[in-house]
Formats: structure tokens, sequence, C-alpha cells
């Protein structure tokens, strides 16, 4: 039997909500409809999904996906031991088991492969076949699946299927407006909310350089470590360079201009 405590989210996240995800979210799940989660990275969208799992007492299981990962992954496999050869339940069967919400994080970075086995559990059939187990299960009344997905890092061979995007609704993530950036910063971190909104400032003009030199802005995620590493005693200009800028680029112009942004902040 699996201990379906250890999934669980005991401790209130801090989740500070930008609009009406939440009640929406609950209005999804109620219908068990399957979710997707589309966004930049580093948005807030894991902390939304393990928000919203603690809210609703259900246990979590997340799966970071990548490149390498392939159904069997996802569903299971056959394992030798020296008793023989024994069935492992992959994290999508444990969570259709035990009624978990499972969280396919950047699902497209996945092998199409995988597309396939989360179908049948994301219409009216709620099963998952273990086709090399020959065992067909039917997904607890609690399952539900959400996907992640970062539109911008899309390329035309990875994007998802019409067929796989229309069996889920939506949800449109992004960085917050500055005001509620910064409180997210002073609240996570306990830094002041005058540094923060400094902070906020520079990751803002570092995104309007996307598409011009930067794949992708600077995230939330990013400027929490900033203001971790300040909030630490270590110097604002150092802190930032370390978490803001050094980890985005590679070009000396954009690290010199957002080097400059910086040293008129602070
Ligand atoms: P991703 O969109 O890549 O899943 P995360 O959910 O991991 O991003 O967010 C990265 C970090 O940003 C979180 O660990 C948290 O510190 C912070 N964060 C972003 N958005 C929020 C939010 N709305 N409320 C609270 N923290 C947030």
């Amino acid at each position: 039997m699996t201990n379906i405590e250890q999934y669980k989210v005991h401790k209130e996240p801090f989740y500070q909500a930008q609009g009406d995800e939440v009640a929406l979210y609950e209005a999804a799940y109620k219908a068990r409809l399957p979710v997707m989660v589309k966004g930049p990275t580093g948005c807030g969208k894991s902390r939304f999904i393990e928000y919203m799992a603690w809210k609703l007492n259900k246990p979590l299981i997340t799966v970071a996906c990548n490149e390498d990962m392939t159904a069997s992954d996802l569903v299971g496999r056959y394992l030798l031991d020296a008793n023989g050869t024994r069935w492992l339940d992959g994290p999508l069967t444990t969570a259709a088991r035990i009624g978990a919400i499972c969280y396919l994080d950047e699902v497209v970075e996945a092998r199409q492969d995988t597309t396939v086995v989360i179908h049948p559990l994301t219409d009216h059939r709620r099963t998952l076949p273990l086709d090399k187990k020959g065992e067909l299960i039917e997904a607890h009344p609690d399952f539900q699946l959400v996907i992640s997905y970062n539109p911008g890092y899309q390329s035309l061979m990875k994007d998802l299927k019409q067929s796989t995007k229309q069996r889920f609704t939506g949800f449109e993530f992004d960085y917050p407006d500055a005001a509620l950036e910064s409180e997210i910063l002073a609240k996570e971190t306990g830094l002041g909310i005058e540094v923060c909104s400094k902070l906020v400032q520079i990751g803002q003009a570092a995104r309007n350089l996307k598409g011009h030199g930067l794949d992708e802005g600077i995230s939330t995620r990013l400027l929490v470590y900033a203001a971790t590493l300040i909030k630490n005693g270590v110097d604002a200009k150092a802190a930032c360079r370390m978490a803001l800028v050094r980890p985005i680029t590679d070009d000396a112009d954009i690290r010199d201009t957002l080097d400059h942004a910086i040293d008129v902040s602070f």
C-alpha cells in the first residue's frame, strides 16, 4: 500500500494570487477537468499547483519532464531483482491509483509517446492502460492531471499537438505586475519592500530586452534569489549580478546593459 500522506502538502505554501485563478482551479478540480498552466519559467506555475493541492487537501505527485523521459518512466516498468521480475508503478500510475493531482512539469520536453499515455486519462474514460503488465487502471475519483509548459520555448517540433491541447482547460500565467511582484519578494524572503521594488524594476527592465538579445526575461524565481542573498547580508549589486544577470546571458553587451541598470538602482 502506498502511503498517501507522504504526497500531501502539509504546510500552507505562500501563494499570492494574481486574479481569480484559485476559484477557477477549484471549479476545474470539482469537475476533475485536466488543467494546463502556461507561462514563462519561474513565474509561479508550480507554486500555484502546490498551493491548490494544499488547499484541496489532495496528494500531489510532481514529475519534472525531460527529453529522455519515456512513457515507461511515467507508467512503470518491470524490474529484475534477486527474486525475479517485479513491477514498479511509475509516478503517473501511482497518482491514478491513489487519487493524487499529477503535475507533469514542462510536458513538451518529454518524448511523444508520453503524450499518448495521458490521453485516456484526460477524457471520459479516465483510464490508464499498463500495456506491458496487461492491466487497465481506472483512475481514482480524486485523480486529476495537470501539465505545465512554457510557450516561449516551443519550437515547431516540440509544440503539443492540438489533439493533446484540446483535452485540457488552460491558465495563462505571466510575471505579476510590479506592486504584486514586490510584495511576493518581500513576503517570500522578509526583505524590505523598498529594496524589493528596486529588484522588480531591474527585472522589468530586463524583460523589455526579451527578443532583443534575451530569450527570456528575469524570472520571479531569480528575483527571489537576489532578495534572499541581500537579506542574508550580500551587497545588493553583487547579489543582483550573481542572481539576475550571470545566469541568463552569455552576451557581453547585454550583460553590461543589465549591470548598468543595477548600478543605477543601487
Ligand atoms: P514555475 O512557473 O517555473 O513553475 P515557480 O512556481 O517555481 O515557477 O516559481 C518560482 C518562485 O517564484 C517560487 O519558488 C516563489 O518563490 C516565487 N513565486 C512566483 N510567483 C509567486 C506567487 N504568485 N506567489 C508566491 N511566490 C511566487
